[in-house]
Order: structure tokens, then sequence, then C-alpha cells
């Protein structure tokens, strides 16, 4: 694997950003002292999304800066997958109500549709594909699930997207009462980052 000197986020999601930051710091400590930027800070355009998985879609993000920049990328597609609505938001979590990137209404929606689903059926779980591309072509997927249970209104006011609504399976807080630690500790983000850590410190010549 080729050796590469900055790492560039393939996300414009500022929450992300700051995420990612935060689990990659943890996870490849050897990379403390490499340049890590986000899609905005290389004026990368954002890519169209059609892929029909978290994983193409994650592939779709990353491979488009590395084409822009000729640098290593990373990038992550999420969502949240509700059981009883076979999976759905899905993919399409980020533009459930219609239009891109609106959280609140995203969330609104979603629970006037779980008006009447009783707490036994709202069981519903956080996915994450993360991907590293590389100049070189050399390209890896991993993914991580935090599974819980959607509550009847919003809770807490840290997080964003969905986290007020969802309750991680043995804990009593909304994701969104969480401190950052804890939910990267936890989170379907922070898994997939974790378990795509080797790979990235091997990409720059570092051990995970
Ligand atoms: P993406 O940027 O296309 O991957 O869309 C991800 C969408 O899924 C976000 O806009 C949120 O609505 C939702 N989402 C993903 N991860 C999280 C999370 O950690 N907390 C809350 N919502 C999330």
């Amino acid at each position: 694997m080729s050796e590469a000197s900055r790492l560039i986020l393939a996300t414009h999601n500022a929450h992300k950003v700051v995420e990612l930051r935060e689990i990659l710091a943890a996870a490849v400590p050897a990379l403390a002292n490499l340049t890590v930027v986000s899609a905005a800070d290389v004026a990368a355009p954002e890519p169209v999304e059609d892929g029909a998985t978290f994983a193409q879609n994650a592939l779709i993000k990353a491979r488009a800066i590395v084409e822009l920049t000729g640098e290593c990328a990373v990038a992550d597609d999420s969502g949240l997958c509700v059981d009883v609505m076979g999976g759905a938001p899905g993919i399409f979590s980020a533009r459930w109500c219609g239009r891109h990137g609106d959280d609140r209404a995203n969330l609104e929606l979603l629970l006037a549709q779980l008006s009447d689903t009783p707490a036994r059926h709202r069981r519903a779980r956080f996915v994450c594909a993360a991907a590293l591309v590389t100049p070189g072509g050399e390209e890896y997927v991993r993914s991580g699930e935090l599974v819980g249970t959607l509550l009847e209104r919003p809770v807490g006011s840290g997080g964003f997207g969905y986290d007020p609504i969802l309750q991680p399976e043995g804990d009593t807080r909304s994701l969104a009462q969480l401190d950052a630690a804890e939910k990267n500790a936890i989170s379907h983000r922070g898994r997939a980052l974790r378990a795509l850590a080797p790979q990235i410190g091997a990409a720059f010549g570092v051990g995970a």
C-alpha cells in the first residue's frame, strides 16, 4: 500500500466530520500528526448518491474525492433502519421528509408515521458503512450498527439527526443525552470506523 500524507473525510455534514475526527483520533492514534480535512475543505462538490446500499453510497463519496484530489478518502454513509418499516428510512434517512438535510422535519415525519406503533414494535438500528479509497485504487468497506428503540418524542439536545428519538439497547437515555465519547463508543459510526482502522493505518504506513 502506498503511503499518503493527508486524509480527506468525504462528507459535508459538519456533525459527521466532528464525530469522524474524534473516532479516528482514538482508533488510529498514530494519525495524530497527519492532516485530516473534510470535503468542504477541498471544495468538493456533493456527488449524486445513487447507490442502493449504504456501502455503495459510501464508495461513491470516497471515490469522488479520490478522483478530485488524488489523495486518500474516508467516507461514511449511514441512516436509521426501522424494523416495522422494512428497514426504512434506510439510505433515504437524510431526505425522508422530501428534502435533503432537514433533520427536524425528517424526525417529525417518522414519529407521525409511527404514532400508533407500540414500544414493543419500535425496534430500530443506526447503520453505517465506512469506506476507505486510496489513490492506488484500493477500496475497503466496513459496517457497524447500533440497535435500540424509538421513543415517542424527542429527548435530549446533543448529537444530530435522529439521535433524540433513539434509545440504545440497555440504556434509559436517548442518544442525544449521551456525551460524545459515550456515543462514539457504541455508535454505528464508531464501530464501522474502528473496523476500518487497520486499513487506514496501513494506507498511512502506521499501525492502527
Ligand atoms: P448521509 O449523510 O447520506 O449518510 O445521511 C445520513 C442521515 O442519516 C443523516 O442525515 C441522519 O438523518 C441519519 N443519521 C446517520 N447517522 C446518524 C447519527 O449518528 N445520529 C442521528 N442520525 C443519523
